[in-house]
């Protein structure tokens, strides 16, 4: 059965009520609709064969008519449809919702299921699931109801990956690295891979890469499969004189359908890495603190997953055959060591065709084994580890009692934090999975995790609210360790779309990663304090040694999430700044600091203080700033900033301004400075209403880049700054090259159309004419090609802008902005849109590894489906744009040289 008949028949009978009825096979139905237009051909009656993947869909005895009926059967299409675009595809599911009467209501019902989310308010719960998750939702007396938006949402997604997939176009993310069919911004195993080992190369002093043994496919031959590996990030100098510095481990998407943890993961590390030595935040992490991220935990299953499967389990078909191979494997979360199968089945399942298999044994995969001898090291029945990345800081045995928190809390003074990253449902989660019982550490655990909700607003809980899990990652880390372990479970969808990952989630989850690092020295203490916010020298970041400089501090004790229970706020009693030191050094100097209002008395404090740099030395300086909470005197998590201090006859001053070649047009630009030789680099924004701008900086020979919006970069090599002097250099901005321009007003000899593009001047919302298809016919895949090649020998920094409205069917009929380096051969996709009616403008860069190129051609391409039009897709004012030295050159034809601007 090929897509197209099925999505026609799927959106036809969705609009005319389709009958089903049983065959004698029981997992066999006929579904039958009709009449109307399938393929272009009349039909009096329709029908197809549904099968069940897994055994008999069950079909409650709704009467003919009823609103369950039509909802069960179209999710059935929707099913179907799955089934048809992704033929080994787990979609068999959909959106369900449920209402219940009282919270061990909730608890049974959720027990059947990984991923609830909860609307306590409305006392409502959604999962995705089957026919069979439906029956037991039933059988818990619950209200069952099919979200069909959500669903639609879930199979669009999934037939839209698999679109994607099949077209084998090359999709790049924002990161400039080839990204999953139909979801660009998410690196694929061998992306993520690509960027470890860019990281390294870039960044040898703070970066290496741990290899941690073979996946499990690799392990059946070694020409296939990954070896894992886990991201080091800290500085190498001085980590073998600090062996104990604290770490940070992190494992990503070990649930191989989950698309977002291992790209947060990286972009955290990207964060660290790119931060360092310019961020005085990640600098000290990095300097004082060991990460270490496993960023693909499951590769093996990752890979399925970017087929646009549903993914969950590692691949083992012979410790988890299945007579379906769409459900082999080991749920790697149920396969941990500690306290493994200890629930009795309700935390794991024993059937190796489950989601969540555990497993033949404890540590039966050799991904588990490979993550828990990273982390933990080698461990004893009695529970006692060593020679993992963590120490050893509490007793509990590997096996355990039923319902027991076995053993003791971890000491105050423990070290580290862990965290397993998965998607999806809003929560932040800590130990136990496997009892109600509150951890030993159940307190602390508690307060971190309020911490951590309140900057990604999921809920805190411990992670057996829900549900029972045993085996899983976190309790083993907790349990054998020590180390406070937390799971994410990020937003709404396996799949999420990249607009939503990339505007909402991987910020509010940095600043959450952002401030446990911050916390990595005492995870148990540090969070019953005050949070520092934020530390600044008011632009005093390089002074001459005896001026004062006034450190201002931003604190509060209030962020905690308070959506599940209430964690005490404590006023802030007093803050502390320290130079040089860690506030937790042995001997360590606080400088009391002054409350901005005259009394630390409230949750949310400004402190202030005035350092004296008298006999401070030359160079570079922390200034780090802790508060004290009232009552329990306990200090706080940290922030810091820099002051950079020197003789006065060693700072110079770099100014000018920036305007427009030509017309002499202030610029609002960014200038910055950097010694190549010390690694000083600081910059300052210029004035819009003039261009001007000024910048201290260290004497010496600098190199200057200026940048801004839609002029070539410039860049001056060797600047000599003079101490006690002004230097001045102006910047005269060449405007960035128009490679090709066409505001379709001119005719149509600048494209190759494919009909049924052409050339109009009547599309809604645009006055002038453009390129567009008009209202469609079925089962188009129509192209609009540059016809010239574009010749880009000698230019970098290509941007691809135009404006379209696309006003197509949403979901199911797409426009498609492509580009090709080797005349139409293959075709890079940069853009996809669906379902706009609205006029847009685009500008988008194209991928660096364009640069080079010596052509490059440009076409839209539009495809529909087999049923349903709309007004189509419009294109106007096609634009490439590019810097690089041929522009240079083309320009400098014009160039007159402003006054001051010179080459050193
Ligand atoms: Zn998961």
């Amino acid at each position: 059965m090929s897509s197209e008949p099925v999505q026609g028949f799927l959106k036809l009978c969705a609009s005319q009520g389709p009958q089903a009825r049983r065959t004698r096979n029981p997992s066999e139905y006929h579904v039958a609709c009709g009449p109307g237009r399938v393929n272009g051909q009349e039909q009096s009656v329709m029908q197809f064969t549904l099968l069940s993947m897994r055994g008999p869909l069950t079909f409650p005895p709704f009467a003919r008519g009823s609103p369950m009926r039509r909802a069960l059967l179209a999710s059935a299409f929707a099913i179907a449809a799955s089934f048809a675009t992704a033929d080994d595809s787990l979609s068999l599911e959909w959106a369900v919702d449920a209402h219940y009467a009282d919270a061990q209501a909730l608890a049974r019902a959720a027990a059947h299921f990984q991923h609830v989310r909860v609307d306590r308010k409305h006392q409502r719960l959604s999962v995705i699931t089957d026919a069979t998750g439906m029956d037991l939702l039933r059988s818990e007396g619950l209200e069952v109801s099919i979200d069909h938006v959500a669903s639609a949402q879930l199979h669009q997604a999934l037939a839209r990956a698999d679109a994607a997939r099949r077209s084998g176009v090359v999709e790049y993310g924002s990161s400039g690295c080839p990204g999953i069919p139909g979801y660009a911004c998410y690196r694929t195993v061998e992306g993520t891979y690509q960027t470890m080992d860019d990281l390294v190369v870039a960044h040898p002093g703070i970066v290496e890469i741990d290899a941690i043994g073979p996946s499990w496919k690799k392990t059946q031959n070694a020409s296939q499969g990954y070896e894992m590996r886990a991201l080091r990030i800290t500085n190498l100098a001085t980590a073998a004189t600090d062996p104990d510095r604290p770490k940070l481990v992190a494992f990503s998407s070990i649930h191989a359908r989950e698309y977002a943890p291992a790209e947060l993961m990286t972009r955290f590390a990207e964060w660290l890495v790119n931060g360092y030595g310019i961020d005085p935040e990640a600098t000290w992490l990095v300097d004082h603190n060991d990460f270490r991220l496993i960023l693909q935990a499951n590769p093996d299953g990752r890979k399925k997953a970017e087929d646009g499967i549903l993914w969950r389990k590692n691949i083992d078909n012979i410790d988890g055959a299945c007579g379906s191979s769409n459900f082999v494997g080991i749920d790697l979360n149920r396969n941990f060591p500690f306290h493994w199968n200890i629930t009795n089945g309700g935390g794991s399942s024993g059937d190796t065709c489950d989601e969540t298999y555990r497993g033949p044994l404890r540590q039966s995969e050799p991904e588990t084994e490979n993550l828990v001898g990273y982390v933990a090291g080698t461990c004893n029945d009695a529970g006692e580890c060593s020679g993992g990345v963590f120490a050893d800081r509490r007793s509990g045995s590997m096996a355990g009692t039923a319902g027991s928190d076995d053993g003791n809390a971890a000491p105050d003074d423990t070290r580290g934090i862990f965290f397993d990253m998965h998607s999806y449902s809003d929560l932040v989660l800590w130990s136990w999975g496997d009892t109600s019982t509150a951890a030993p550490n159940g307190t602390q655990l508690r307060t971190l995790g309020r911490r951590l909700a309140w900057f990604n607003d999921y809920t805190p809980q411990q992670a057996d609210e829900l549900y029972a899990t045993d085996g899983t990652t976190d309790d083993t880390i907790y349990g054998l360790l020590g180390v406070p372990a937390y799971t994410f479970e990020l937003d709404d969808e396996f799949f999420q779309q990249c607009a939503s990952f990339e505007n909402t989630t991987v910020q509010k989850n940095i600043d959450a990663l952002r401030y446990s690092a911050r916390s990595l020295h005492a995870p148990y203490r540090l969070p019953a304090g005050p949070d520092t916010l934020a530390v600044d020298a008011n632009g005093a970041d390089l002074v001459a040694t005896g001026t004062p400089v006034d450190i201002t501090a931003q604190l509060d004790s209030s962020r905690f999430n308070q959506s599940n229970g209430t964690e005490t706020v404590r006023p802030i009693a007093g803050a502390n700044a320290y130079v040089d030191q860690l506030p937790w050094d042995a001997g360590a100097t606080p400088i009391a600091m002054n409350a901005a209002d005259g009394a630390f008395n409230s949750s949310s404090e400004t402190a202030n203080a005035s350092l004296s740099t008298t006999g401070w030395s030359n160079g570079r300086h922390r200034v780090m700033v802790q508060g004290v909470a009232a009552t329990t005197a306990q200090a706080g998590t940290p922030n810091a900033v820099w002051v950079d201090v020197a003789g006065a006859g060693d700072i110079a001053t770099l100014g000018g301004h920036v305007t427009a070649q030509g017309n002499g047009a202030p610029v609002s630009a960014t200038v910055t400075v950097s010694n190549v030789g010390t690694g000083e680099i600081r910059s300052v924004d210029t004035n819009p209403a003039d261009g001007a701008y000024a910048r201290t900086m260290l004497a010496g020979s600098v190199a200057v880049h200026v940048s801004a919006q839609g002029f070539l970069d410039e860049d001056l090599p060797a600047v000599n700054l003079v101490g006690g002097q002004t230097t001045v250099r102006d910047f005269a901005m060449i405007p960035r090259c128009t490679l090709f321009e066409d505001d379709i007003e001119a005719g149509c000899a600048a494209w190759v159309a494919q009909s049924p593009w052409s050339i109009v001047g009547n599309v809604s919302g645009n006055t002038t004419q453009a390129w567009s298809t008009g209202t469609y016919a079925d089962n188009l895949q129509r192209s609009l090609t540059s016809s010239a090649t574009i010749s880009v020998t000698g230019y970098s920094d290509f941007e691809f802008a135009f404006d379209d409205r696309c006003d197509t069917e949403n979901g199911y009929d797409f426009g498609y902005a492509e580009f090709s380096t080797d005349g139409g051969g293959s075709w890079s996709r940069v853009y996809g849109c669906d379902g706009r009616p609205s006029w847009a403008s685009h500008r988008i860069e194209l991928p660096a590894a364009v640069n080079g190129a010596s052509g490059l051609k440009l076409r839209f391409l539009f495809t529909s489906d087999s049923s349903v039009s709309r007004p189509g897709w419009a294109i106007d004012n096609v634009r490439l744009t590019a810097g690089g030295e041929a522009c240079r050159a083309q320009q400098q034809s014009d160039l007159i040289f402003a006054d001051g601007f010179d080459f050193d």
